[in-house]
């Protein structure tokens, strides 16, 4: 995958702030710094501060110095990098429709307006900020525990998580949260279509990538072969994987993401046609 390193404008870096226990000396001016910010964006910045529990870097303070390595900060770029492609290419489609949103890179634990979150969860968007959030260890942790190596795999989970950030502009998720809540039984079957689509939304942003000619625009380039990447990635994160992963046994009716080749077929489709209209996995919903 082809891209240019530096731009990190839809970025927000919080890797340097976590759940500390409580060692900043806040002054009086620092306090009511926090209060504002806290009443600006509804997320509580003092439980940033305190009571969550020291990580393993202790880290405390939202904006901190960040101790990273080259190789981190290389992830870093490429987080900015894609995130600038995937949305530009949704402003594309999507015209005045489109909301431009921030990734928030953390490091352990975050705080964010859809509560306490840790590594252990793995990348997500928040649909109360529209933000996604993603700790760079997981990048590691994809091409280490579950063998999917290459920088595309790495952008197939981003693109993934700015596909909820469509569903939520496009009112899908607030539809799908409703059936859920009128029929609890079908909550998991929904949230499965709803992480179906985001893969193929995905893809959407892999076959604009893959058009020849971006990389001496500054824009992401994919590679022959890179897509390989994203399948594996796709394969590698489906529920009975993980499961099997987990726990030894697959349970099906536990699914809230898709089988790893409903996963791979869905990406599949969105990187095959570009259109977000072959992505309808609610087809068959009312
Ligand atoms: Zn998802």
């Amino acid at each position: 995958m082809r891209w240019t390193p530096g731009n990190r404008g839809d970025i927000e870096d919080m890797r340097g702030g976590g759940g500390g226990m409580g060692m900043v000396p806040l002054g009086i001016g620092g306090f009511i710094l926090l209060a504002v910010l806290s009443m600006f964006t509804g997320v509580n910045f003092f439980s940033l501060l305190g009571g969550g529990g020291a990580g393993p870097s202790g880290a405390t303070g939202t904006s901190g110095p960040v101790t990273s390595t080259p190789a981190e900060e290389h992830e870093a770029d490429l987080a900015g990098a894609v995130a600038r492609d995937v949305q530009q290419t949704w402003a594309g489609i999507l015209g005045g429709r489109y909301e431009e949103t921030k990734v928030v890179l953390f490091r352990d634990q975050i705080q964010s307006a859809c509560g306490f979150a840790q590594s252990a969860t793995g990348p997500f968007y928040c649909p109360s900020d529209h933000k996604v959030y993603l700790d760079l260890g997981f990048f590691d942790e994809l091409r280490q525990r579950f063998g999917a190596p290459g920088e595309f795999a790495q952008a197939y989970v981003l693109a993934h998580e700015f596909g909820h950030h469509v569903q939520n502009l496009t009112g899908t998720e607030a539809k799908m949260r409703q059936l859920a809540r009128a029929d609890p039984s079908e909550a998991n079957p929904l949230s499965v279509r709803l992480e179906l689509q985001a893969d193929c939304y995905a893809g959407v942003w892999g076959h604009a990538a893959a058009q020849p000619g971006r990389a001496a625009q500054g824009k992401v380039e994919l590679d022959p072969g890179d897509t390989e990447y994203g399948l594996r990635a796709a394969a590698a994160i489906g529920d009975d994987r993980l499961q099997k992963l987990a726990t030894g046994r697959v349970m099906p009716e536990k699914f809230t993401h898709g089988t790893s080749e409903q996963r791979v077929s869905w990406f599949k489709r969105g990187l095959d046609s570009g259109d977000p209209g072959a992505c309808n996995t609610f087809a068959d919903v009312h």
